[in-house]
């Protein structure tokens, strides 16, 4: 432990770490800006029911447009926003962005969609987050159970008193909670099971190998050892009447497997890509002249 301490250390004075530091520090002070500078854009993920092929809905997932690096991942500024107390400002323009591309799909041809935004920990911590989402309603005069949020099991962990009395006003308001990732936190089924939540959404990790198969057509074990906890997880999702969903479904073959599990939704890039809101609606219109 001390060596790697000393190790560390040692690094911290590294001219890379330190033209890390550096690029850090712009991002932190370009990302200041970048809701002012209207930078900010939200791409949209289909979510697909097994049962009958159709959109249940999508997910807003942010990026960032920098004037010099291009289209940056959420992975690549989320974190920074979060230390920073900046992700509260952003937050909140991805909630009135994503509620006004809601309102204008319900208007044109799709009056049943729903949207779903990603939560992070700070906002959870807000006690006048329950306004900032009726806020965005109201301002799109949509239902609030057309709005759904997903957050994390870490992200309610950090203070589970306050997220638990929020997510409780959220849910009093009408709107829908899932938890994302599911199944890479420390799960604490005992605050889990008070939450509010209507959906559970299995982490990419355990449906990326779910179908995998040697030459001769055997699971590995480890691929046995992911279908008995997405079968658990879906068993255990509806007995608690929690509807299930299956994140990154790459594949023809994990499809399959899932619809056989008795998955009710899925999301990856074998149905549909995160994409630009125009893009999204030829999207769908080309999906309702399939279904
Ligand atoms: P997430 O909410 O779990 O979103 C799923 C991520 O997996 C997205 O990455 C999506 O593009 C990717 N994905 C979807 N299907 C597939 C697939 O079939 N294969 C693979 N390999 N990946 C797939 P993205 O857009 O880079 O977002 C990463 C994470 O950033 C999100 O994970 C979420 O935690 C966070 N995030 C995104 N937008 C927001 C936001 O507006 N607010 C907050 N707080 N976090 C956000
Ligand atoms: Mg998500
Ligand atoms: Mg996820
Ligand atoms: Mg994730």
């Amino acid at each position: 432990k001390a060596k790697d301490a000393g190790r560390n250390a040692y690094r911290f004075f590294s001219p890379e770490m330190d033209a890390r530091a550096h690029q850090r520090l712009r991002l932190e002070n370009d990302l200041r800006g970048a809701i002012a500078r209207d930078e900010l854009r939200l791409h949209y993920q289909p979510k697909l029911r097994v049962d009958n092929g159709q959109v249940s809905g999508v997910e807003a997932l942010v990026r960032w447009m920098h004037p010099v690096e291009g289209l940056i991942p959420p992975d690549q500024f989320i974190p920074l926003a979060e230390e920073t107390g900046l992700i509260l400002d952003i937050g909140e323009w991805v909630l009135g962005e994503a509620c006004r591309q809601l309102r204008r799909w319900r208007a044109a041809g799709h009056p049943d969609l729903c949207m779903a935004v990603n939560l992070s920990p700070r906002q959870l911590q807000r006690p006048g987050l329950d306004v900032t989402v009726l806020n965005a309603l109201e301002a799109g005069g949509l239902p609030p159970a057309s709005l759904e949020l997903e957050i994390t099991e870490s992200s309610v962990m950090q203070e589970p008193e306050q997220a638990l009395t929020l997510l409780r006003r959220l849910r009093a308001i009408g709107v829908r909670i899932s938890i994302d990732d599911f199944g890479t936190g420390y799960t604490n089924f005992a605050y889990l099971r008070q939450l509010p939540l209507q959906r559970l959404k299995i982490d990419r990790s355990f449906i990326q190998h779910l179908a995998d198969v040697d030459e001769d057509g055997v699971a590995p074990g480890a691929t046995q050892d992911d279908v008995a906890i997405v079968e658990a997880i879906i068993a255990m999702a509806h007995k608690l009447r929690l509807n299930v969903l299956a994140e990154g479904v790459e594949t023809e073959a994990q499809h399959e497997r899932l619809s056989g599990l008795g998955c009710d939704e899925m999301q990856g890039f074998l149905h549909g890509r995160p994409m630009p809101a125009d893009e999204c609606e030829r999207w769908m219109l080309d999906r309702l002249k399939k279904v």
